[in-house]
């Protein structure tokens, strides 16, 4: 099977996760975010189905694309000389003759991550990424695993959720949890887990031992939706966030090409450019700049004959890469300049449309613009996306620690002058994270009149574009009909209950 490196057989190290991450969402990354809520209007499996079918596999459960950190920690084992692969959830019953180590990384493990947590605690009922991945783990392969003594090491973004769950982190038998990018420690600790020395129970990768540029090897099998990685790190300082502790390293754009070639090989014909904020390409600090990201557009539209999609950019990127060079509307040109490419997908988040706030939580989010500028940065990125067909779905948190009604009377303000663009919002609430990981998580019962306000226009905004951006641009493909039938229907759910969605807010706004 192409894709994957050459079938060595008898794996000592087995890499894995369960079906909500194993998937390839149909070749929609933003269908895979279906998993991180419970099922709606429809049966599970159905809703299973929409937001992570199966992968493909060879003949030893090798799937033809694999989640990008899984295939960073498989590329640093093979090139250390260990024998590893990543194996769909379904296939690992053959391989537990030889498996010594396995390993399993998650975005969301517990559904404690936005938006996961806010979806639960909303619908009141399990996201489906927190049942599949339980229902894996209580799997017969990861018992039998268990009980052959297997080492079982976690890791991925959502690391830190087992210091929530030290319950499960026995019953599960879960040797070591490495909270981090792993590339300079995973070498020593497989070696370890194999010689069966003595392993530490919690790992933190700080900012000081984040692997350097050379430490970072190039994938050695398709990554889910060509996924690629441009850029390590952030230098906004959002203090909710944790991507800003890591150091800011530019991949070469050498490497960048050789990872999208080895997805060519698999057949992926398309590619993510991967990045807290793919225009800080190259930049000058916070200032993107235009040599860079035209050199890099140019060299992957030369490579890619499918579409090429941005992972997150930051809105006062957008603003300042338009108003000062027209670079949005150039990269744009490249970007469709293959004929077939009419818009682009991207996260942006917003957070807040409150100065006051912004100014205490992300002062360095509008930057180069002052925080005072916050709401006028959002809106004319917005319109500069609207104008050049880039579609962002955008987040907002709900409850940071210091939000006042004011600052939620803004951002409802913000979400009102946001509603002439195309665009999704998507509001989500604080989890302790970053350097707020001391502070309280926001629960639904923390619920102001304000935030149920806010809530029902978020939703409303939604209502209003979702049904043209399903129209007009998602899903065209002919092959994807299925699936659009499936999203059309869960679209025609919601519109036919926002008014008891309405009515719900409605009645807690009263309250
Ligand atoms: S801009 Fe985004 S990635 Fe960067 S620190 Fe802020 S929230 Fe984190």
């Amino acid at each position: 099977m192409r894709g994957v490196s050459k079938a060595l057989s008898g794996y000592e190290v087995v890499i894995t996760s369960d079906r909500t991450m194993i998937s390839n969402h149909h070749g929609k990354e933003f269908l895979g975010f279906m998993a991180t809520g419970p099922a709606i209007g429809m049966p599970e499996r159905l809703w299973m189905w929409l937001a992570a079918p199966k992968m493909r596999v060879d003949k030893e459960g090798r799937p033809w694309e694999a989640p990008y950190g899984l295939r960073k920690i498989e590329a640093k084992l093979i090139d250390a000389g260990f024998k590893a692969a990543i194996i769909d959830p379904d296939y690992l019953h053959k391989h537990l003759n030889t498996m010594k180590v396995l390993m399993i990384g998650h975005h969301d493990f517990f559904a404690y991550g936005p938006p996961s947590s806010e979806w639960w605690m909303m619908v009141g009922r399990e996201p489906v990424n927190r049942i599949s991945f339980r229902k894996f783990m209580e799997s017969s392969a990861v018992k039998e695993a268990r009980r052959k003594g297997i080492k079982i090491i976690m890791g991925g973004p959502a690391a830190w959720q087992w210091l929530w769950e030290p319950g499960l982190w026995k019953k599960w038998g879960v040797s070591t949890v490495i909270d981090g990018e792993a590339e300079r420690v995973i070498v020593e600790v497989v070696e370890k887990a194999l010689n069966g020395d003595h392993l530490p129970e919690y790992i933190y990768i700080g900012p000081y031992d984040t692997p350097s540029l050379k430490e970072i090897p190039v994938i050695k099998g398709a990554s889910v939706n060509g996924l690629v990685e441009i850029m390590r790190g952030c230098p906004r300082g959002c203090k909710f966030c944790s991507v800003t502790l890591r150091p800011l390293r530019y991949i070469p754009l050498e490497h960048i090409k050789k990872e999208i070639r080895v997805n060519l090989e698999a057949r992926e014909k398309n590619v993510i450019l991967h990045s807290e904020d793919v225009l800080l390409y190259g930049a000058d600090g916070v200032k993107p700049k235009p040599e860079p990201l035209i050199k890099l557009h140019e060299e992957v539209r030369k490579l890619v004959p499918g579409t090429i999609a941005w992972a997150h950019v930051s809105l006062a990127a957008v603003k300042y890469a338009e108003d000062n060079y027209g670079l949005i509307s150039k990269l744009m040109d490249i970007i469709t300049s293959n004929g077939s490419q009419k818009y682009i997908g991207v996260e942006v988040g917003i957070e807040t449309g409150s100065p006051r706030l912004a100014k205490i939580i992300m002062p360095a989010k509008s930057a180069p613009y002052p925080p005072e500028q916050w709401p006028d940065v959002v809106e004319d990125a917005f319109r500069i996306m609207h104008d050049n067909y880039i579609i962002p779905a955008a987040t907002l948190i709900l409850g940071i620690p210091e939000e006042r009604s004011e600052d939620i009377a803004k951002t409802i303000e913000l979400v009102k002058r946001l509603r002439p663009y195309r665009s999704l919002i998507v509001p989500m609430f604080f989890v302790p994270m970053g350097a707020l990981k001391s502070k309280n998580w926001f629960k639904e019962t923390g619920l102001k009149t304000e935030h149920c306000e806010l809530l029902l226009k978020c939703l409303e905004h939604c209502v209003y574009w979702v049904e043209d951006l399903v129209n007009k641009y998602y899903l065209k493909e002919p092959y994807l009909f299925p699936v659009r039938l499936g999203i059309e229907l869960f679209v025609k759910y919601v519109k036919r209950h926002v008014d008891d969605v309405r009515a719900y807010f409605e009645s807690m706004l009263r309250q």
